[in-house]
């Protein structure tokens, strides 16, 4: 059975939400991912070092043949591919950033893996752009994403209008 995973992007650098369109198209084109909908482009402040641009932020929702540490390994690839280089800098700027936020109801906890994603809870430009695609989730753990919101008000985010999309 595939398994229902949602994908959190980000990109501060070289035309953001191209940046972001681009990503949505290469991960719709992955063998054995599915693209279902994206939220909404969200603009938002960035987390850490303030002399960067703003970001563009997303959420896309896919169904899955593949295990997550396969699909970390595409996601890493379009990342690449759309110029992404890590620097010693924590949060600093980049063109593109994939994170596994879901993937279904695992709890996963590996080296290079750590799902739900450790910080999605306390971010705003994750979790409105989550609701957009199914307000009534439920983490692994039990926990509403309706209070996880409650929690986290929609500080420094701003929703980009019209622009979800649906696949088919
Ligand atoms: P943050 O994780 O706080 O959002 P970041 O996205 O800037 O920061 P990166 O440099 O992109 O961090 O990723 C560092 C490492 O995080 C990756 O090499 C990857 O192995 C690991 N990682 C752990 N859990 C996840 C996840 N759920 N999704 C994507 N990468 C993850
Ligand atoms: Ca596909
Ligand atoms: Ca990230
Ligand atoms: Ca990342």
């Amino acid at each position: 059975m595939p398994e229902r995973c949602f994908i959190g992007l980000g990109s501060n650098q070289a035309d953001p939400a191209a940046q972001i369109e681009q990503a949505c198209d290469a991960i719709g084109q992955l063998p054995g991912v599915s693209l279902r909908a994206r939220s909404s482009l969200y603009s938002s402040a960035p987390l850490g070092p303030q002399d960067q641009p703003s970001y563009i932020n997303a959420v896309v929702m896919l169904d899955t043949e593949l295990e997550a540490e396969a699909l970390l390994d595409q996601l890493q690839a379009i990342e690449c591919q759309q110029g992404r280089t890590r620097k010693a800098e924590r949060w600093g700027p980049r063109t593109l950033d994939l994170d596994i936020l879901l993937f279904g109801n695992q709890v996963i906890d590996t080296p290079r893996l750590q799902v739900p994603h450790y910080h999605m809870h306390a971010r705003p430009f994750v979790l409105y752009p989550l609701a957009e695609l199914n307000a009534e989730l439920v983490m692994p753990n039990g926990s509403p994403l309706r209070d996880l919101l409650q929690a986290c008000p929609a500080t420094g985010i701003d929703t980009i209008a019209d622009s979800a999309r649906t696949y088919c």
